[in-house]
């Protein structure tokens, strides 16, 4: 079963200091492409998905927080833990997020 399926969509925004999470059910899982092997590196999330309602929580799922997010070495590789916040954002909000982004960005 792939995530694939369900049209969601990664955050991407630029990552801040703070170590995504993963639930229990998705420890282990790279948040890049679901491999559950060669956990490599941590995966960080932008600064808007490591508080409020967002902190602790699962960046695959949305669960509750377990342990740290990894990239596998394949991501790594091909340098997909570089394209941004790898947490799954809901399709319906990514256009406010953006709206919101430009916001900061102006300032
Ligand atoms: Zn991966
Ligand atoms: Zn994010
Ligand atoms: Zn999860």
């Amino acid at each position: 079963m792939s995530r694939a399926q369900f049209d969601l969509v990664m955050c991407l925004k630029q990552p801040g200091t703070t170590i995504g999470k993963v639930c229990e059910r998705c420890d282990g899982r790279c948040p890049g492409c679901d491999s559950l092997v060669n956990s490599k590196k941590m995966a960080r999330i932008c600064d808007d998905c490591s508080f409020g309602n967002f902190a602790d929580r699962c960046i695959i799922c949305g669960g509750k927080g377990f342990t740290e997010a990894y990239y596998c070495s394949e991501c790594v590789r091909t340098e997909k833990d570089r394209d941004g916040c790898p947490k799954v954002t809901s399709l319906g909000s990514s256009r406010v997020d953006m709206f919101y982004e430009k916001k900061k960005k102006g300032q």
